[in-house]
């Protein structure tokens, strides 16, 4: 789960991270006694779900009252089109203390899958350019795993900057450490740190993923979900426990575990189609889920032909078979319906779907899917 700069600026000043002084507005209302709390100069941010919004123009800096007044007008509800996360209205702005600039660096904390550990990442080159550093001039960004006790102070020392800026660096690490590990994240990201001319080291952008799947022990963080930010199909999904994931091509594919269903879109892309989503209905899923899955399936505009995909286990093709036609009673389906049942109960499973009076194209093998497929 993503969260805004400004709340993952609330958890840096928990961890005794500086951040700027700052207000969020989220009404034009508001904007007149945020910028009188806040003062001049001061920078206008967009608080969406996206990077590079300085570059969308999304963020602003501020001179004079007039100048933040007209910025803030101009970015609350603005939409903001980003090469990373495309076109999003900005519901909501943060007033930050204008800070002065000596030299803007990169740091940042991942789960480093590779290396089945914490990798921290360090740049003097940080900024709105990082990506290009890292791909131009790669010896200029450091990267270590964690191992042991973490104590980056030699690796920051090469950095070359005082004892005093090199020590508040290490201590900021070492807080964003512990934050990683007790928050349960799998980025935190600042870019930039800002050196200031007064010789401070304080986050002047702040991003931060939380594991989905810690969420159960993070409820504070868990207050913090803007479903605004999210796909309606997969908060709906989320609601009915299902692991659905929202993809750009148009064939709609509902199956049983996490592996079959990779496998399911390696067939569909093997027909020459893409797979409109990623879904998982999972093991337990009784008639009622697969009712909702199907549901949300159908729901999505881009769909152009559903291929269903079960493996009877747990989940028995009797169950499955319940579950459509009880959604297709309450739903339009003007789309075609590919099945593939095999497993407990297949037999029972297809007559349903039989009985039903419903159109549906049941396949007896994946190579008769794909030949199937070829033709939506
Ligand atoms: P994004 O990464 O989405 O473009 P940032 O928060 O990094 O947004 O802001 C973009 C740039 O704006 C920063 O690189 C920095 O130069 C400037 N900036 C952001 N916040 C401040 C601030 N409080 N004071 C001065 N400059 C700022
Ligand atoms: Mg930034």
């Amino acid at each position: 789960m993503k969260i805004h700069e400004y709340q993952a600026k609330k958890l840096f000043r928990d961890y005794g991270i500086d951040v700027p002084n700052s207000v969020l507005c989220e009404t034009k209302e508001e904007i007149g006694q945020a910028i009188q709390k806040i003062g001049v100069p001061c920078v206008i941010k967009a608080q969406v779900h996206s990077g590079a919004r300085g570059k969308s123009g999304g963020v602003k800096v501020a001179k004079t009252l007039d100048e933040a007044k007209n910025y803030a007008q101009q970015i609350l509800g603005m939409t903001l089109i980003s090469p990373q996360a495309g076109a999003k209205v900005v519901n909501k702005i943060l007033f930050e203390q204008a800070v002065n600039i000596e030299k803007e660096l990169y740091l940042s904390l991942v789960f480093d899958r590779t290396n089945e550990g914490v990798s921290y990442i360090l740049s003097t080159e940080g900024g709105m350019d990082i990506e290009e550093v890292a791909s131009k001039t790669p010896e200029k960004v450091f990267s270590s795993l964690i191992s042991g006790e973490f104590n980056p102070e030699q690796d920051v020392k090469k950095l070359g900057f005082s004892d005093d800026i090199s020590s508040q660096i290490t201590d900021i690490l070492k807080k964003l450490y512990k934050m990683f590990y007790e928050k349960d994240l799998t980025l935190v990201e600042i870019n930039p740190l800002a050196l200031t001319k007064e010789g401070k080291v304080i986050a002047l952008d702040a991003k931060v993923n939380i594991d989905d799947n810690a969420l159960f022990r993070q409820s504070e963080i868990e207050d913090m979900r803007d479903k605004t930010e999210e796909n309606p199909l997969e908060i709906k999904a989320h609601e009915y426990s299902l692991n659905y994931i929202k993809l750009d091509g148009t064939i709609g594919c509902m199956v049983n575990g996490a592996g079959l269903a990779m496998a399911t879109m390696d067939i569909i892309k093997q027909a020459g189609k893409s797979a409109a989503n990623f879904l998982d209905v999972g093991g337990g899923a009784g008639s009622e889920k697969i009712a909702k899955a199907f549901e949300i399936l159908l729901s999505d505009k881009e769909v152009k032909g559903v291929f269903i995909n079960i493996f009877g286990g747990i989940l028995r093709c009797d169950f499955l078979a319940e579950g459509i036609t009880e959604a297709m009673k309450t739903q339009k389906v003007e789309v075609p319906v590919i099945v593939r049942l095999e497993g407990t109960n297949k037999q029972i499973g297809a007559e349903i779907l039989n009985k039903s009076g419903l159109k549906f194209k049941v396949v007896n093998s994946l190579s008769e899917a794909v030949e199937v497929l070829k033709e939506l």
